[in-house]
C-alpha cells in the first residue's frame, strides 16, 4: 500500500502533488486553507480525488467548519471516525490545542483523551493509523520526562524498518526549539503503539521520528513538502 500524506496546504494549490505514480490512498491531515470559505476548500480536495483511487482527510486548526462538515457529508472524513482500507485502520483527530491565533477549529489539551476514545484496536492482520493535525510532544529521544532514551533508536522492532529516532527530534519542535506537541496525544501513543502517526500542524517540525515502537511523520507543509509512504511488511517513509 502506497500513501500519499499531506498537509499544511494553507490555500496554496494541489497541482505539483497530482498525478504521482502508483498511489493508492491519499490522506490530508488538514490545514487544507487558512480559515477561508468551503468552495477554496472543495478547491483543493477535489482535484486530488480525481487524481487519485481514494482520499480521507481531517480539518486543521484553520478550517472552518462548513469546511470539516462538507468532509463529512461527502463520508471523506477521519475526524473522530474509524476508517477500514484494504489491512489498515484509519482513525483521526482533526483541529488543534490552542494557539495564540485564535483558530476557528481548537480543543483544551486535557479534552484529546476524549477525542481518542473511539480509536480502535487494530485487528491482528491490520495496521493502525492514526491521522492527528497536532503532533503528540517530544521524538524518541524525549520521554515523558524529558530525558533522552537512546534505546528507543535502539530497539526498532522487527518490521518497522529503518529507525528514525533522534534524527530530527520531535516532529512538534518550533523554531526556538521548544517541543509544543500533545503530551495527552503521546501518552495515548506509548500505550496503544499505533503503527504509524502521521500529524502537521508544526510547519517546521517537518520530519520522521519513532515514540516507542510508533513511527510518527510529520509531512511538512504542502505542496513543496509531501511523504510517500510504503505500507508493506515493514513501514518506510519517504520525506520529499
Ligand atoms: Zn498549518
Ligand atoms: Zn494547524
Amino acid at each position: 500500500m502506497r500513501i500519499l500524506a499531506l498537509t499544511d496546504l494553507h490555500s496554496r494549490s494541489v497541482k505539483p502533488l497530482l498525478g504521482l505514480e502508483g498511489i493508492d490512498l491519499v490522506l490530508v491531515l488538514g490545514d487544507i486553507t487558512t480559515g477561508a470559505s468551503l468552495a477554496e476548500t472543495k478547491e483543493r480536495i477535489n482535484p486530488l480525488r480525481d487524481s487519485y483511487p481514494a482520499l480521507y482527510a481531517i480539518g486543521g486548526n484553520w478550517d472552518r467548519p462548513e469546511s470539516t462538515q462538507w468532509l463529512a457529508d461527502e463520508e471523506i472524513s477521519m475526524d473522530g471516525r474509524v476508517v477500514r482500507f484494504a489491512d489498515i485502520v484509519l482513525f483521526g483527530v482533526g483541529g488543534s490545542t490552542p494557539t495564540p491565533f485564535n483558530t476557528p477549529n481548537e480543543f483544551p489539551e486535557e479534552e484529546f483523551g476524549k477525542r481518542l476514545a473511539d480509536c480502535p484496536e487494530p485487528q491482528e492482520d491490520e495496521r493502525l493509523v492514526l491521522c492527528s493535525h497536532n503532533p503528540p510532544y517530544g521524538g524518541c529521544y524525549l520521554l515523558a520526562t524529558g530525558a533522552y532514551a537512546p534505546a528507543y533508536c535502539e530497539n526498532t522492532p522487527e518490521g518497522y524498518g529503518e529507525c528514525y529516532g533522534g534524527c530530527y527530534g520531535g516532529c512538534d519542535k518550533v523554531l526556538s526549539g521548544q517541543h509544543v506537541g500533545s503530551k495527552n496525544l503521546r501518552d495515548f501513543i506509548e500505550e496503544r503503539k499505533p503503527h504509524l502517526v502521521l500529524c502537521g500542524h508544526i510547519h517546521e517540525g517537518r520530519g520522521k521520528d519513532m515514540i516507542g515502537e510508533t513511527v510518527v511523520v510529520n509531512p511538512g507543509t504542502a505542496p513543496r513538502h509531501y511523504a510517500l509512504i510504503e505500507i508493506a511488511e515493514s513501514i518506510s517513509i519517504d520525506l520529499h
